[in-house]
């Protein structure tokens, strides 16, 4: 019996309860083939390439294709099963084909050349300039422009560093899982709290073992080293921690960053680029090594004065406490969390009680409303994954409507950890039409029981805002192409609205809308949130410099010539230098298990981190200037940054909301780093 497949008729939203496993495959295949065609349709054309023909044509192939790739991949993030999963493992192999046969076409490479070559003649607005460069680039950065000789040793290039950063990745997993510290007096245990002591007795169990069981994983490691009493155990467990990848094995990842790091810059080489941290920052924000080191250096000069004080006093406690003369890396965390109980005593559960789920949503509904007059309308008509999820109609302040809003809040299986914005849909205007998008935020909060309502600690209420801020930015999208909408922005950029959001969660002015006593209906007391404050810039100065030693770090590997690099240990002490506390020791190794930039994709951007605190601190600082509230404040943000997604250059976007650029004063203020150096 032949049935109609719903991914196969053009849909708004998306129809979820007619949507079976069965019908994904086929769908791909049919929207594949006809993306394939549109592709084809702008090559094969008889007309000479224009900006219309060929750059809009390419920007809105695969319409269809992305539609369903939304529905699929958000349900296997937040609703998957096993058919789902092995479909994911069948499915991404043909998308990476497709986008990859349109990167190598030389034909439509040909036709956009032509177009970017003589673009003065279509008389282009600011977005469709952006998008020219952007498809031109996409091209060129991935070797169009080279000789064939070239094209051949990129495609070598890209192999090769493939196969190094899975074999890097390899390593610092099999480090990981091949250490256990086993222990068996019940002595050695002492400090840790029960919840810790449990997984650690489960954990040998399962390995048929007495005792208890400690491994390099962060559930198992963070909280050894956090409240282990015995210095010597701490010593042992962190010594394996950071040696990862560093024992002259055949696990050992010293050569294999040597060849990545080389790889990458023979690579940048050829295209042209002076480091591979030229070739990555060109579509960033910081716009070139030498602004991030800037920015780097800058910030490492605020922050060490502050950095010392924190650590002396953290050594002066460690003396007092336990006659400690040197303080190690392995004491670190130990005495900071002693050191933080003694000087504010805040526990969650004291604030649990003020956040109740439904509150907190309500709040940040409120915080949009005052800020954007958005008004957000619970609506049943709307199709869903799961019954859980609950679905707004989103409207302004005019009453027209604005978007589609998904809430999908607590962890079952099938859904993954951590919490994301996506969408279903993205925002976008064709034929004087402008396609409002459909925004999801997924979460994985504590749900309510018969007895008690979901409470949430006060980092589930950052993120909540946090990812709400995201969705803003996918709701109030009001660009021309689909690839500009939202979040679609460099990556040192997406931050700033979900980071900006966080900061209301501090402001009496906003906890007064939300955070009330789920039973009394009292307004948390401000106290509560002078402690919350205090805590969260707690060794704030020492912070700061780690993030800074790893930016550091990645930018030495990244940002210039590697080939004379022969020793990854001495190398790294070197650069390690100006962030220095604590003594180093010679079998340690950080940039053999620094997976986020030897195997995942923050080479030449751990930066951003720091980066995105500097913009939203700055951001916010403007609001606090004119009130939190301010509309005229927040019509700026929404109509030079939200609404705008990456239809210009963030900076020009920043810089036209802010009326300057972002500076980093207002972080440190916030993060109490100027407090401490007055
Ligand atoms: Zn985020």
């Amino acid at each position: 019996m032949s049935e109609v497949n719903p991914l196969l008729i053009a849909f708004d939203e998306a129809p979820f309860s007619q949507i079976k496993d069965e019908h994904f495959k086929p769908a791909f295949l049919a929207a594949l083939e006809e993306a394939r065609k549109e592709i084809e349709d702008i090559t094969k054309s008889e007309e000479p390439p224009t900006y219309a023909n060929t750059l809009e044509a390419l920007e809105f192939c695969g319409q269809h294709l992305d539609r369903i790739s939304s529905v699929f991949f958000n349900l296997n993030a937040a609703n998957t099963h096993e058919t789902l999963q092995g479909l994911a493992q069948e499915i991404s192999p043909l998308l990476a084909e497709f986008s990859n046969d349109i990167t190598l076409n030389t034909d439509l490479f040909q036709r956009v050349k032509e177009v970017y070559d003589s673009q003065e003649e279509f008389h282009l607005n600011p977005e469709q300039i952006t998008l020219l460069e952007k498809k031109f680039r996409h091209f060129t950065r991935n070797g169009a422009n080279l000789s064939e000789e070239h094209k051949k040793r990129l495609r070598e290039i890209d192999t090769a560093l493939a196969t190094r950063k899975l074999s890097f990745g390899e390593n610092v997993l099999a480090e990981t899982n091949k250490y256990q510290m086993h222990l068996k007096e019940s002595s050695d245990l002492e400090g840790l709290p029960e919840g810790v002591i449990e997984a650690a007795r489960q954990l040998a169990e399962s390995r048929n073992k007495e005792g208890w069981v400690f491994t390099l994983d962060y559930p198992s490691y963070l909280p050894f080293m956090k409240y282990a009493r015995n210095r010597k155990l701490r010593e042992q467990l962190y010594l394996a921690f950071a040696s990862k990848g560093f024992h002259g094995d055949e696990l050992d990842n010293t050569s294999l960053i040597l060849e990545i790091a080389n790889l990458r810059y023979e690579r940048a080489q050829l295209l042209g680029y002076d480091s591979h941290a030229h070739f990555v920052l060109e579509e960033r924000m910081a716009d070139s090594p030498e602004k991030v080191m800037e920015f780097l250096n800058e910030l490492l000069e605020k922050a060490k004065p502050a950095a010392k004080k924190e650590f002396e006093q953290l050594q002066d406690f460690a003396k007092e406490t336990d006659g400690i003369t040197k303080l190690q890396k392995w004491d670190a965390a130990y005495y900071s969390e002693k050191l933080k109980q003694k000087l504010f005593e805040l526990d969650d559960e004291q604030l649990k009680p003020y956040f109740k789920l439904e509150n907190v949503l309500n709040g940040v509904f409120r915080v949009t409303e005052k800020l954007f007059g958005l008004r957000f309308e619970a609506v049943s008509d709307v199709e869903k994954y799961h019954e859980e999820v609950i679905t707004y109609r989103v409207y302004d302040q005019e009453g027209k409507f604005i978007a589609l809003f998904y809430a999908d809040f607590h962890p079952r299986p099938g859904k993954r950890g951590g919490a994301w914005m996506t969408s279903f849909k993205s925002q976008f205007q064709k034929d004087g039409k402008n396609h409002r998008p459909h925004i999801s935020n997924v979460c994985n909060f504590t749900r309510s029981t018969k007895t008690r309502p979901s409470l949430l600690s006060f980092t589930e209420v950052t993120t909540l805002f946090h990812e709400f801020g995201h969705a803003l930015h996918g709701m109030l999208a009001d660009t021309e192409y689909p690839s500009h909408s939202g979040t679609s922005v460099y990556w040192d950029f997406v931050e700033l609205p979900s980071q900006l959001l966080e900061n209301w969660c501090y402001e009496k002015e906003a906890l007064e809308l939300f955070a009330l006593h789920h039973e009394t209906g009292e307004i948390i007391p401000m106290e509560l949130i002078e402690k919350i404050k205090a805590t969260a810039t707690f060794q704030e100065g020492m912070a700061t410099l780690r993030q800074l030693s790893f930016g550091l770090l990645d930018m030495a590997w990244h940002g210039s010539d590697p080939t004379n690099i022969k020793d990854v240990k001495a190398y790294e002490a070197g650069t390690f230098e100006a962030t220095q506390l604590y003594p180093d020791h010679p079998e340690t190794c950080m940039s053999t298990a620094f997976s986020h930039i030897f195997q995942g994709g923050y080479s030449s951007g751990y930066y951003s981190y720091k980066w995105a605190e500097v913009l939203d601190a700055d951001a916010f600082a403007y609001f606090k200037e004119e009130g939190i509230f301010n509309r005229e404040t927040a019509k700026k943000l929404r109509s030079h940054v939200l609404s705008k997604g990456g239809t210009e250059k963030p900076i020009e976007l920043y810089v036209r909301f802010r009326g300057r650029e972002p500076k980093i004063e207002a972080l440190l203020e916030r993060a109490g780093l100027l407090k401490k150096t007055a």
